[in-house]
């Protein structure tokens, strides 16, 4: 629920309409999991709403780390459905990478998830709650350390969900919850041009990042089948009439796959591509699982892949892989569990406050 949901809620309830948001703020601001937990509620009250609504909709199945410290949460939903969301701590900022789909229909054909297929959609407490989950167990296992950035990179096409993800951010945005910053998530996406148009008529503003992967419609087509509903040419003028807000840039993914597309003609095909758009460039080196036929460039070949992006004028960062030792990393996310690192969690009963971060 929103906050004006929980407000409808309790008025629906008999209730007065403070009592939606006394409610919303333990589940949303203090990280509530239990009515016990809300010591301003008469007793009475507290008796009453587990009969009257439920709290929380994941639970913690297993837990795997990472040699680099990355951490995969796999997360049951009620009706037993497993999604992963992966902590990625880095210097002092740690960055949550979330689900919002179980499984997904894009169909790219270098990536793990897409061998799922869909399942459902995550609906927007489920969206949300893997925010409260992970930040719990950072309180129990790093108590210094706060999630500070939230990508929606996890499984699952984000603008396949479009209402949920929206409410998601509004919910955990609201500075009487979460107050996470707007600047401070990023919504990623295959292109879904429609979509896109849609989004940038919000009134939240996530940071937008587009899974570009080709530098033109002849490899786009063969690795992201979505590309022959919108090729390169309509999501350019999708994202060209994006209302950017001052200082921003598009973020353009594009996953490096050896032979097919880290040639140094690519990078000079992708920067006239990207002239005149405000953006930066991460490059993926492409993250092995056993159900595609690629592989990841020479480290060599990504240097000069990314030197030709820098020198033709594009801002280009390459993404060290995190967590790949744990199928943790971009396009590893598949409920699979490698290795020994299966920590089983305990999770206090007391929440420790979600900061406000911007
Ligand atoms: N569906 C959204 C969100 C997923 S983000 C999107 O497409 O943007 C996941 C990112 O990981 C995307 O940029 C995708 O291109 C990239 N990716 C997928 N499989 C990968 C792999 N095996 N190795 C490296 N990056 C991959």
């Amino acid at each position: 629920m929103t906050l004006p949901d929980a407000e409808a809620w309790a008025v629906a309830q008999g209730w007065p309409r403070f009592r939606g948001e006394q409610v919303w703020r333990w589940v949303h601001d203090r990280g509530a999991r239990s009515f016990d937990e809300m010591s301003n509620l008469s007793r009475e009250t507290r008796a009453e709403l587990p009969e009257r609504a439920q709290l929380g909709c994941l639970q913690v199945a297993e837990v795997q780390t990472s040699q680099d410290g990355t951490r995969k949460l796999r997360l049951v939903t009620r009706d037993g459905q497993s999604i992963e969301s992966v902590l990625i701590p880095d210097g002092d900022k740690t960055t949550q990478c979330i689900s919002s789909q179980v499984g997904c229909a894009v169909d790219c054909q270098f990536c793990a998830t897409a061998k799922m297929g869909l399942k459902r959609n995550l609906d927007a407490g489920e969206i949300v709650d893997q925010v409260y989950l992970a930040q719990r167990l950072l309180a129990e296992v790093e108590p210094t350390r706060r999630i500070s950035n939230l990508v929606y990179m996890g499984m699952g096409e984000p603008l396949h969900n479009y209402d949920n993800m929206v409410k998601s951010i509004r919910i955990l945005t609201h500075d009487k919850g979460a107050g996470l910053g707007q600047r401070r998530i990023t919504v990623s996406t295959a292109g879904l041009v429609p979509k896109l148009e849609k989004l940038g008529k919000e009134d939240v503003r996530p940071n937008l990042a587009v899974s570009l992967n080709a530098p033109n419609d002849a490899i786009r087509d063969e690795i992201m089948p979505i590309n022959r509903k919108w090729n390169i040419g309509k999501l350019l003028a999708a994202l060209k009439a994006y209302p950017l807000e001052q200082r921003r840039r598009i973020t353009f993914e594009y996953v490096l796959l050896a032979g097919v597309n880290d040639q140094l003609e690519h990078a000079m095909q992708l920067s006239k591509l990207l002239r005149g758009v405000k953006c930066k460039v991460n490059i993926i080196p492409w993250n092995p699982h056993p159900e595609a036929p690629y592989q990841r460039p020479a480290r060599a070949v990504i240097d000069a892949f990314q030197a030709e992006c820098k020198r033709l004028g594009m801002p280009t960062y390459l993404r060290t892989p995190r967590g790949d030792d744990i199928d943790a990393a971009c396009g590893q996310l598949a409920n699979r569990s490698n290795g020994e690192a299966i920590v089983p969690l305990r999770i206090r009963k007391t929440a420790p406050p979600l900061p406000a971060v911007d």
